[in-house]
């Protein structure tokens, strides 16, 4: 299941939303203030658990050997 990590705009607050099913349609906003002005927080566990399921697309920077760095980009999609 993936997980995204997101944050309030409006109190900087910080959470997360598991997204259950591949058909779930969720409304997002700020568990403590309701504000539906959130960022996407990218963070590694968010990246490896976004692979699978429908979900909001991700930008990611990846950096391996080399000093070599990519941004990957993986879009919501359907399993
Ligand atoms: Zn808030």
């Amino acid at each position: 299941m993936p997980i995204f990590e997101f944050k309030c705009s409006e109190c900087g607050h910080v959470f997360e939303k598991l997204f259950r099913d591949s058909n779930e349609e969720v409304t997002l906003q700020c568990p403590q203030c309701q504000s539906p002005h959130l960022e996407r927080v990218i963070s590694r566990v968010s990246y490896q658990m976004g692979t699978r399921g429908k979900g909001p697309k991700i930008t990611t920077k990846s950096c391996g050997p080399g000093n070599t760095c990519a941004t990957i980009e993986i879009p919501g999609r359907y399993d």
